[in-house]
């Protein structure tokens, strides 16, 4: 088994990866039940810059959050730009992002860190989350890798970024890519398609799946070649497989929700802390 749901006592779902070791860290995908959002955020909205009430999100931070045993107050969370920049927090970072919008860790797509009992948290709608794992030395790392940021291989950046902070070892690193959007709807045109070509010249073929005179982006495969790239052991990377447009009535999904002809839809989140052993 490798990615799961497993339903929680307060009546939410964590999403998991069984390949990550629960002695050393928690972590979970959130999905979209479960929380007190009206449409079209219903109903676990947990990003506060999407239009959602304040309060609501707050209420659904707390619900996700203190599930997994944290407080509001504790979670760090950047402003995602669809960029590649990686930043390393710590305690001084606590509480970052957590209750407004304005003081989250600017401009930033990934962060890692290693210190003890602190939840890194990124919001997604179809964007692929990506979870490093470093048992070996006590760190983690969480990105967020939109077509954007996958193209600027924002996955293999992050590892590279751990490693020279962190001394980690690719091979000793285990990965998790996160319910997102599958090849099956990620249809894309003309400007992502050269950019794909330009970003992966000796792999594009296997990313670029034509389908009835369609492309489709597989940006699941595109992180995990990075990390293998970057020397991540193919074993070590465990793709859930999920798709947030399939699985819109679990997941938030922007192409799903334009497909309704909404203009807006909330965000799950992805969370990782390290235990404090
Ligand atoms: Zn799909």
């Amino acid at each position: 088994m490798s990615y799961f749901l497993r339903r929680t006592e307060n009546n939410l779902w964590h999403g998991k990866f069984s390949t990550f070791p629960e002695d050393l860290i928690t972590h979970a995908v959130s999905t979209r039940l479960g929380g007190v959002s009206k449409p079209p955020f219903d109903s676990l909205n947990l990003a506060l810059h999407v239009g959602d009430e304040r309060a609501d999100v707050l209420a659904n931070r707390k619900k996700f959050v203190q599930s997994l045993g944290f407080k509001v107050s504790d979670i760090v969370t950047p402003n995602q730009i669809h960029g590649d920049k990686i930043f390393r927090v710590d305690e001084n970072y606590r509480g970052c992002g957590c209750e407004n919008y304005a003081d989250s860790i600017p401009e930033t797509d990934a962060i890692i860190t290693n210190t003890p009992d602190l939840p890194l948290m990124l919001c997604f709608a179809d964007c692929v989350p990506i979870f490093f794992v470093d048992a070996e030395n006590c760190a983690i790392g969480l990105a967020h890798g939109g077509w954007k940021g996958t193209l600027k291989k924002i996955a293999a950046k992050t590892l590279l970024k751990m490693k020279s902070e962190f001394g980690t070892r690719p091979k000793n690193c285990l990965i998790g890519i996160a319910p997102s959007i599958g090849s099956c709807c990620y249809e894309i045109g003309g400007e992502v398609i050269d950019k794909c070509k330009a970003a992966f010249p000796k792999n594009f073929d296997e990313l670029l799946i034509n389908r009835d005179g369609k492309i489709f982006l597989d940006l699941w495969r595109a992180n995990v070649i990075q990390l293998l790239e970057v020397g991540v052991p193919e074993e070590n990377i465990d793709v859930a497989g999920e798709c947030t447009c399939c699985e819109s009535s679990w997941y938030f999904s922007y192409r799903a929700a334009q497909k309704n002809n909404l203009d807006r839809t909330g965000r799950i989140a992805a969370l990782i802390a390290l235990k404090n052993l």
